[in-house]
């Protein structure tokens, strides 16, 4: 197993798209990282450049202390000893099962006996024993996937790399897969890197998980601490659904310009632009008044509701009675967390508010 780190990586297409800008990463040998943002925030870039098949413009990569991609470096990806599995199982389907997972190792010269043992013993680990001479078309798309998976683990790999792995597969296969993978990555003690677009995902699965947005990391950290403390505004939405509310600081209190909300900000410097997360579990609905719900989704542990409240969509999680969409509502918010927005931050703010 090894470690990657990233070092001031950057990367910029052809087209002039920022894949990457200035990355800083590391991922502990045997940690399982999960990498979530928005489609287009770089996370398959980033995945692409620790793989080998792309080349940052600027910084380097490392696998344990080895430089294997900076300046003047390029390892080829079949050097660097990783495993990938891609969203759409690239499974070759002119070839049976054993021969689509011995591929690496036919790549790598290894003789055929020890190919024949280790081919089993990677279809034993993701639940497909005997499945060597299976034609590929008469599997599932599930055990598609643990063929893809068995391939990328044949070869024993440094480090697991998973690009959208599960997020083809139907929910229950889905949430098993999720499982296996988690249970067998962990006993293997395996370095994952595992980009997902899907946040809960990502928070169950990962030791850590870095937030991508427009090709930055916008924090790494515990999934706990990251929906206990998110950074920004932008976190606080992505993860947890935050509302943003545009105000000002004064004295240690935020107030927001078209809403009634105020929140103690004790020490905080007066800002003329800040901005408040609410999270949904911070707001209460009573009956009556100047907003309405515009959705009400009913959850295992409560309702999402989304209410127009003077113009602005706030995000609701109730409990108890469902709301009914057209419903006159007010609302109550119990504590939101300010961030004060430097200047020059604010366009990057407005970027994400209109998101
Ligand atoms: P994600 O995997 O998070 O959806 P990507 O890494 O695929 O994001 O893309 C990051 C950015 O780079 C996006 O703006 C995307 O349009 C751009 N991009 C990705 N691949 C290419 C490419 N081959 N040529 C030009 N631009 C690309
Ligand atoms: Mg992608």
């Amino acid at each position: 197993m090894a470690s990657v780190t990233l070092e001031h990586v950057s990367l910029r297409y052809r087209s002039g798209a920022v894949g990457l800008a200035d990355v800083d990463l590391q991922v502990a040998d045997g940690e399982f990282l999960a990498l979530v943002g928005p489609s287009g925030s770089g996370k398959t870039t980033l995945l692409r450049s620790i793989a080998g098949f792309l080349t940052p413009t600027a910084g380097r990569i490392l696998l344990d202390d080895r430089v294997i991609a900076g300046p003047g470096v390029a390892v080829p990806p079949e050097q660097r000893r990783l495993g990938m599995v891609f969203q759409q199982h690239a499974v070759w389907p002119h070839w049976d099962v054993g021969r689509n997972v011995e591929y690496p190792l036919r790549r790598a010269k290894v003789p055929l006996a020890e190919r024949r043992t280790r081919v089993g013993e990677a279809l034993d680990l993701v639940g497909l024993a005997g499945y060597e001479r299976r034609d590929p078309a008469t599997l599932s798309g599930g055990q598609r996937q643990r063929v893809a998976l068995a391939r990328a683990l044949v070869a024993r790999p440094r480090v697991l790399l998973l690009d959208e792995a599960l997020s083809a597969l139907d929910e229950p296969l889905r949430d098993r897969l999720r499982l296996e993978l988690h249970t067998l990555t962990r006993e293997m003690g395996l370095t994952v890197v595992h980009v997902t677009h899907d946040r809960s995902e990502a928070l169950a699965l990962a030791d850590r998980v870095a937030v991508l947005d427009g090709g930055r990391i916008q924090q790494v950290d515990t999934p706990s601490n990251l929906l206990a403390r998110p950074d920004s505004p932008f976190v606080a939405k992505f993860l947890s659904d935050a509302t943003l509310v545009d105000g000002r600081v004064t004295e240690g209190l935020f107030s927001a310009g078209n809403h009634p909300l105020t929140v103690p900000c004790p020490g905080m410097a007066n800002a003329a632009r800040a901005t408040a997360a609410v999270l949904p579990a911070a707001v209460t609905l009573t009956p009556g008044g100047d907003a309405i719900v515009r959705s009400s989704l009913f959850t295992p542990d409560g309702s999402d509701v989304v209410v127009d409240w003077r113009g602005t969509h706030l995000r609701v999680r109730t409990h108890g009675s469902r709301h009914r969409v057209g419903d006159a509502v007010s609302v109550h918010i119990a504590d939101a967390v300010v961030y004060p927005q430097a200047v020059e931050d604010a366009p990057e703010r407005e970027a994400v508010m209109s998101a």
